[in-house]
């Protein structure tokens, strides 16, 4: 399907997810054709319900139950595969809730290790302090459980605990949505800084068009589990202004 050297971080035909009873399935995404470059940071908008979380899901390999076609980087995704070695290290997801994928009564020094560990990657001292330094968490969180964390600083683990294995795909599903609006800022922030200092393709779903607008070099808008429009940076930076957008987001909300 792909050209191996082409400029396509993620490459995706005709995918369709379908849930409940195989005879009469709903539909959620219905033949998606979407491609993400490499080093870009793709937005995705769409109103509730319309397959951005099973999107993600499918591409970070949660949701296993898809057909269609799907390429990450040099990975050939399958229906039913379970990630493993470099495709397991190249995609990692950031959750909208951190609690979803923080166990409640490991550390944060736990959780951060094992995740190394699980994907045998070494020096996990060395590599777990600067991160922390990088997402602007002091040491001691180490030692704390995701409870005693602020909302922001449970995103801030979330971000690093990603981050922390190189991927080469970061999925951010709606990251500061759940968070205090003050607290978002920071974190959009802290995204910022990420995005200029690695080198990673990153798929952002947000239902704030001004995020998209502030972080993203293209991003598409999702509607009944199809792409229905695109827009490039130069539409992006207009949408401030864009008056159908935002009669057609404020429609969703
Ligand atoms: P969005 O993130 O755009 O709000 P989702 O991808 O979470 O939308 O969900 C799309 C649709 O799929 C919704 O109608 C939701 O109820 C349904 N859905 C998502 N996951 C499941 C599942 N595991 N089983 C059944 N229905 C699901
Ligand atoms: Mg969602």
């Amino acid at each position: 399907m792909s050209d191996v050297n082409d400029d396509i971080a993620i490459r995706i035909e005709a995918l369709r997810v379908g849930f409940g009873h195989r005879a009469q399935p709903a539909i959620v995404l219905d033949g998606m054709d979407l491609s993400v470059k490499r080093g870009e940071v793709f937005g995705l908008i769409g109103p509730s319900g319309s397959g951005k979380s099973t999107l993600l899901r499918v591409l970070a390999g949660i949701e296993r139950n898809w057909s269609g076609a799907i390429d990450v980087f040099e990975h050939r995704l399958a229906p039913r595969m379970r990630f493993k070695g470099a495709l397991r290290r190249d995609v990692q997801m950031v959750f909208q809730d951190p609690y979803a994928s923080l166990h409640p009564l490991h550390t944060i020094g736990r959780a951060l290790t094992e995740a190394l560990e699980v994907n045998r990657i070494d020096s996990p001292k060395r590599r777990i302090d600067a991160m922390l330094d990088e997402v602007g968490l002091p040491g001691d969180v180490l030692e704390r459980y995701p409870h005693q964390l602020s909302g922001g600083q449970r995103q801030r683990v979330g971000i690093a605990r990603a981050l922390l294995l190189s991927p080469r795909v970061v999925l951010l599903d709606e990251p500061t949505s759940a968070l205090d609006v003050s607290v978002q800022a920071e974190i959009l922030n802290l995204l910022v800084r990420v995005k200029a200092r690695h080198e990673m393709t990153f798929v952002l779903v947000s239902h704030d068009r001004g995020v998209l607008a502030h972080l993203c070099d293209r991003a598409a808008v999702i509607e009944r589990g199809r792409i229905v429009e695109t827009w490039d940076r130069q539409a992006l930076s207009g949408w401030e202004t864009e008056t159908d957008a935002d009669a057609r987001v404020e429609s969703w909300v």
